[in-house]
């Protein structure tokens, strides 16, 4: 592990740790990756200017201040990656539309209607509470079930008809995994921070005190809740072993425990 002055390409410096081994120089290699790219402020500031020139187009969000600037990037996040799934789900339905192009009717409306029931929505604290629910895969689910039943039905029909064979598949994508990231020192403690601050934030001092209480007796769950929110809002995925990670971080801190 080792400290390096990084001079970001925004023009900010900033101290990182730089973990592995440098034998090969592959410390420096990580310094210069990190020097490439502007700064991690610089670089969320970005991606809420960016958020809000899109939100532009976008019903208005109502809530504070805090909640609504936080509710941007969030719905940002999962409107992009909704409409990519859309995309992809859609061209599956090309597919196998001149075989079967009743159901693929069907699966046209699921798609839509998924869409047309969950973007309007303008309540800030809709899509802060719903973050830990991402939308693609909620679609990708939901239209792998009706495929599924779809298929079913076409089975039984052939069956009833006499016919041995079954249907040829219809294909559905493949769920991707997102790659999971390794989370360093540093992040953890950033991430402890951001999530007591925000305790402190949201909870008046009787709720601060009752999150102290339950975390004495074991109960991690409301805690786990919010790392798990502030995760997703992180620009890569740190899996379940971020919130662990992020969680140890934050019961080794002396505030907790006063
Ligand atoms: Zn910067």
């Amino acid at each position: 592990m080792a400290q390096y002055q990084i001079n970001h390409i925004c023009g900010h410096e900033t101290t990182e740790q730089i973990y592995g081994t440098g034998v090969h120089g592959e410390r420096t290699r990580q310094a210069d990756k990190l020097a490439g790219r502007p700064c991690e402020d610089c670089r969320r500031a970005k991606a809420l200017e960016a958020a809000k020139g899109r939100a532009a187009e976008m019903p208005a969000l109502t809530g504070s201040e805090k909640q609504i600037a936080w509710a941007l990037t969030i719905r940002d996040k999962q409107l992009k990656d909704l409409s990519a799934k859309t995309d992809q789900l859609n061209e599956n339905v090309a597919k196998f539309a001149p075989q079967y192009p009743a159901q693929a009717e069907t699966l046209s409306v699921l798609i839509r209607e998924f869409v047309e029931a969950e973007t309007p929505q303008t309540e800030a604290k809709h899509w802060i509470d719903s973050r830990s629910r991402d939308l693609a895969v909620a679609l990708y689910e939901r239209y792998y079930l009706a495929v599924e039943a779809i298929q079913n039905e076409i089975n039984a029909a052939k069956k009833a008809e006499g016919e041995i064979k079954t249907a040829k598949p219809i294909p559905v994508p493949a769920p991707e995994a997102a790659p999971v990231a390794e989370m360093d020192d540093a992040t953890a403690e950033r991430l402890a921070g951001e999530t007591w601050a925000r305790v402190q934030d949201w909870y008046d001092a009787s709720e601060v005190e009752q999150t102290r209480r339950e975390l004495a007796a074991g109960d991690t769950g409301a805690l786990r809740g919010m790392i798990a929110d502030i995760l997703a809002t992180q620009a890569v995925s740190y899996g379940p072993v971020g919130v662990d990670r992020v969680l140890q971080t934050l019961l080794t801190r002396e505030a907790l425990s006063q």
